[in-house]
């Protein structure tokens, strides 16, 4: 279905913007990234696309509130697809996603308003304030983002995709891909990506984001995002880091995870695309 406004929102106001009142040269100048679907609440984002017959589309990355008209646009589309580099080849998506969903759940088990940290994974040892703070947090996060932490899980064919802790990466890791947990300790911002730093048991290591990434086609929607880590950095206690990449070791004999694709890292749970812009629109 066509979509023929967009809303334009800004710090302080919400219009709409049709398209007899666009141009590539307004969009490029003003709108560019600032326009949404014009369902309210809808939070897909459009961009605007000119020529003979002008239109609005949805971001590649971006999703349609389930009732809202537009939604079937993307019916038959998923959301994230493509080329996967070499070693991540026979790893596919699904398998990818819901392998770092059970890999979170394994980090943080909520029961009711219960945080529990399962016993198979030893929590820190200094972990008793743990309490309050961070169920509030976490039900907060769950309620930010409509969470829904209980998606089926389901058992794969073949070789497993090896998941480990920060502290527990191995000499034999090095060369493959793995799932590797963590919280994230801190974040530097670079060009248009980060290194994140994550750590468990007094391990830390770096996740890297490099050309291959910032070049890969399918994660410019993740690039200059990752601010929202460091923004998160400043709400949350725990931000949990789950990602699969390739485990390397730098020229310091240090482990570092190397992630390809955007959609292959998640922290707390959540696909840094959203988590940036569920906080930029909640800055309004
Ligand atoms: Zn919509």
């Amino acid at each position: 279905m066509r979509i023929p406004k967009a809303r334009y929102i800004t710090e302080d106001d919400i219009k709409m913007v049709t398209l007899n009142e666009i141009t590539k040269k307004k969009y490029d100048a003003i709108y560019k990234g600032k326009l949404f679907c014009p369902t309210d609440n809808c939070p897909a984002k459009v961009s605007f696309c000119s020529g003979q017959k002008a239109h609005y589309k949805t971001w590649r990355f971006s999703n349609h509130s389930p009732d809202c008209i537009y939604h079937l646009n993307r019916n038959g589309r998923r959301t994230v697809v493509g080329s996967t580099p070499a070693n991540t080849m026979n790893i596919s998506k699904t398998r990818i996603q819901d392998a770092l969903s059970r890999a979170y759940k394994s980090m943080v088990e909520v029961d009711g308003s219960e945080l529990i940290q399962p016993s198979n994974n030893k929590p820190k040892k200094n972990d008793s304030p743990k309490t309050n703070g961070a169920v509030k947090e976490q039900s907060f996060q769950l309620k930010l983002f409509g969470g829904d932490l209980d998606e089926e899980s389901s058992n794969y064919k073949g070789k497993k995709l090896l998941s480990r802790w920060v502290h527990l990466i191995a000499p034999n890791d090095v060369g493959q891909v793995r799932l590797i947990k963590g919280y994230v300790k801190d974040v530097e911002l670079l060009d248009s990506a980060a290194e994140i730093i994550i750590g468990f048991n007094n391990e830390e290591m770096k996740v890297v984001f490099e050309e291959r990434f910032r070049k890969e086609p399918l994660n410019k929607s993740y690039l200059n995002k990752f601010w929202a880590i460091k923004e998160m950095l400043s709400h949350y206690k725990e931000i949990y880091f789950t990602g699969v990449g390739e485990v390397r070791e730098d020229r310091n004999g240090k482990y570092e995870l190397s992630i390809f694709m955007g959609a292959s890292f998640k922290l707390n749970n959540e696909d840094l695309y959203n988590i940036a812009r569920v906080m930029s629109l909640q800055q309004l």
